[in-house]
């Protein structure tokens, strides 16, 4: 017996938060991580080239130090509010000493000729991950802060072409105190945490090693459920919460047989949504596949056949988080409903 077809098709959103040295520099260094950093210059290419092969729709959710090509200009644009966070080190300021003069001579902290071949791909939307990399949540940041850096985001896109619609929170450290300023600058939707309870975020100083321990065990056996959602229960005031449900670990070969469990945990969950008619919501960061990029690339390729299976079955779709916001705000019953 097969359950009742559902009344509108299912939603595969895939969102990479693009971030290069910013979003590591705190936690690695570039002798230790360096190498996976380097590696995204091969690794955004190979995803795009086959992203546009099964006509796979993804958001670049890009930090604003990001857009720009040299560091006068970089330096031109900071903006003059910045965030005070209680540990210093959190704060991507203090890197600007050590920055090269453009992408030529720093490729760790200059990428704007790699997301202009992410732009020129079709269905690829250009987001933000704040300017800074900003940490919502973290003691000695303010709301004043955060919305200059959001403005500074916005300006720096807006000075190379692209207005942005969809944001993805550093850390994932969501703040509800924040989605008015978000809408005020024009953000349409963010991605929210998965809802079970190892994905409940604090600053980082408070994160448990029991919700870091589910967490990877959630990745290979089903503790969690799908983490999939119905149109429905996403629909609201903007900034909507496209929320994840899942995140990609980069391939591990020490982990041997439990990397046929976590690609069939995915797999599974996106077809729950495709027959459901929910949203499937996965992520990753491009560094991810900085290392050992081909056997992520046959995790992604298995990935994309699968979503290639459920379009042809049940018109499962691949969008953009922006695309995906338009849609939930048009269904029939949103309007039926009133
Ligand atoms: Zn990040």
């Amino acid at each position: 017996m097969t359950s009742a077809p559902a009344s509108a098709p299912g939603t595969f959103v895939i969102s990479l938060d693009f971030e290069l040295m910013w979003g590591v520099r705190d936690l690695q260094t570039k002798a230790g991580y360096g190498a996976n950093i380097l590696g995204v210059r091969q690794a955004i290419p190979a995803m795009l080239a086959l992203f546009q092969e099964f006509d796979i729709h993804v958001t670049w959710a890009t930090v604003g130090l990001l857009f720009f090509d040299t560091k006068a200009a970089l330096l031109a644009a900071l903006p003059t509010e910045r965030p005070h966070y209680a540990d210093p080190n959190l704060s991507n300021y203090v890197a600007l000493p050590e920055l090269g003069p453009d992408e030529a001579a720093d490729p760790y902290y200059f990428g704007l000729s790699l997301l202009r071949q992410i732009a020129a791909v079709p269905g690829q939307e250009i987001a933000t991950h704040t300017f800074s990399h900003y940490y919502c949540l973290e003691p000695g940041q303010t709301p004043a802060a955060f919305r200059a850096d959001l403005a500074a985001a916005v300006a720096a896109a807006r000075q190379q072409g692209y207005a942005l619609h969809s944001l993805v929170f550093p850390r994932n450290q969501h703040n509800p105190d924040y989605l008015a300023i978000c809408r005020e600058l024009g953000i349409r939707c963010y991605r929210g945490n998965e809802a079970a309870w190892m994905y409940q975020k604090q600053s980082e100083a408070t994160q448990t090693p029991w919700q870091r321990a589910a967490r990877l065990l959630d990745a290979y056996v089903n503790v969690s459920g799908p983490n999939t959602y119905a149109p429905a229960a996403l629909a609201g005031p903007l900034p909507l919460n496209i929320p994840a449900s899942r995140f990609l670990r980069p391939w591990s070969g020490r982990l041997g047989l439990l990397e046929g469990l976590r690609l069939r945990r995915i797999l599974g969950a996106m077809t729950h949504a495709a027959r459901q008619g929910e949203v499937f919501h996965l992520w990753w960061h491009p560094h991810n596949f900085g290392a050992n990029l081909p056997q992520n690339m046959a995790v992604l390729r298995r990935i994309a056949t699968h979503y290639q299976v459920l379009r042809q079955q049940y018109g499962f779709q691949s969008l953009s988080m922006a695309e995906t916001t338009d849609k939930i705000l048009a269904r029939p019953s949103a309007s039926a409903q009133r």
